[in-house]
């Protein structure tokens, strides 16, 4: 149900909260004519602090009927316990979303599994808000295991203590490796829970876009401004509706002969690349070992650190001359140095290496 159509992604839009009748109501109106798959609005509100505005519960349930009947949307809430999974089935909601505070917490993704059974109806789940992709997973095959048939991701950014513009950082290479590991689960890109201000809304679905994501999901409210929940980076329909004509979505494949010939030409310089790096790791471990053992005979320690920072600070400056970002080379060299860590341990402790 969450694929993405020919030209066009999987859109689900909609408040983060309903506040009143009127304002669900008039969000779905200005949603009605843009063609949107899904209405979204938040019922229950997981709010990190107490005190804020916790959702209307229950009492909106009606609201998102009236949504239904008035402008034929299917509806969407997040359900984050089994009472609130029965509440939202009794009032006719058409798919339930676990949120990522849920998704952490394998007792309540059960629960709401749990009161799934039997009842067929598409689930999407958030990542939850640690950079954890097994929990993310366990929590789909919850779902799944209760007999859930249509089940999406939602990818919605993490929590991260350091400062980033990003309100949960995006951390692609997560959902590229859910993508890898379940390759048939339609992906959803939350754009406005990952930036938390709507500047960058159109920069994170198009990323979302490009990688290859079946839909977005995104916050819309009549007044922004005036919404008693995620203010910053809620849009009114009408800017939803720009952004949504700026997307570019990209095809998948093609049959023109002359791409597919190029880009296999392309492919196959990667694939020499790559094994030319594989020869020059393996190269670069076996001197790692020299070293090892010249370091054990010379009963000198291992983690040399002022040469560490030297071997990094080398490789920032040679990687920007190279057109590298720092972020990179720092990731690389550091698993480079790891590994030759791990080499040079295997030559001082041989006794231990057979021991594993
Ligand atoms: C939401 O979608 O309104 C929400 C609370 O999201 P998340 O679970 O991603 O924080
Ligand atoms: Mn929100």
């Amino acid at each position: 149900m969450f694929q993405k159509k020919e030209n066009r992604p999987f859109l689900i839009a909609g408040p983060c909260s309903a506040e009143s009748e009127e304002q669900v109501l008039a969000t779905a109106r200005g949603l009605k004519d843009l063609g949107i798959d899904l209405f979204r609005s938040g019922v229950w509100k997981p709010r990190t602090r107490p005190g804020a505005f916790e959702g209307n519960g229950t009492m909106a349930l009606p609201w998102l009927r009236l949504v239904k009947q008035e402008t034929g949307l299917k509806t969407t809430i997040e359900v984050a316990n089994g009472n609130q999974v029965y509440e939202a089935l009794k009032h006719g909601v058409d798919v339930l979303w676990v949120g990522a505070r849920s998704t952490v917490n394998p007792f309540s993704v059960q629960e709401i599994a749990d009161a799934l059974k039997g009842v067929d109806i598409p689930v999407l789940v958030k990542n939850p808000v640690n950079p954890d992709l097994d929990l993310w997973i366990g929590a789909i095959e919850r779902i799944r295991n209760a007999g859930v048939t249509n089940i999406g991701a939602i990818h919605r950014g993490f929590s991260s203590y350091a400062k980033s513009k990003f309100r949960n950082a995006p951390y692609w290479e997560i959902p590229i490796e859910l993508r890898r590991r379940m390759p048939e689960l339609p992906l959803i890109c939350d754009n406005s829970h990952i930036c938390g201000n709507r500047e960058d809304l159109l920069e994170v679905a198009q990323q979302a876009l490009d990688l290859n994501y079946d839909g977005l999901m995104t916050e819309v409210h009549p007044t922004p401004d005036a919404a008693w929940s995620d203010a910053k980076q809620q849009i009114t329909p009408f800017v939803y509706a720009e952004l949504v004509a700026s997307l570019i979505v990209r095809r998948e494949t093609t049959d023109n002969a002359e791409f597919l010939e190029n880009i296999e030409n392309l492919r196959h310089k990667i694939d020499e690349i790559d094994l030319e790096l594989l020869n020059l790791l393996s190269r670069r471990m076996r001197v790692a070992e020299d070293i090892g053992r010249y370091k054990l005979r010379n009963n000198i320690a291992i983690l040399q650190a002022v040469r560490w920072n030297e071997i990094l600070e080398k490789g920032f400056v040679q990687g920007r001359q190279r057109g590298l970002n720092d972020e990179f080379i720092e990731k690389f060299l550091a698993a480079v140095h790891n590994e030759s860590i791990t080499h040079q341990q295997a030559v001082m402790h041989p006794a231990v290496e057979k021991e594993v």
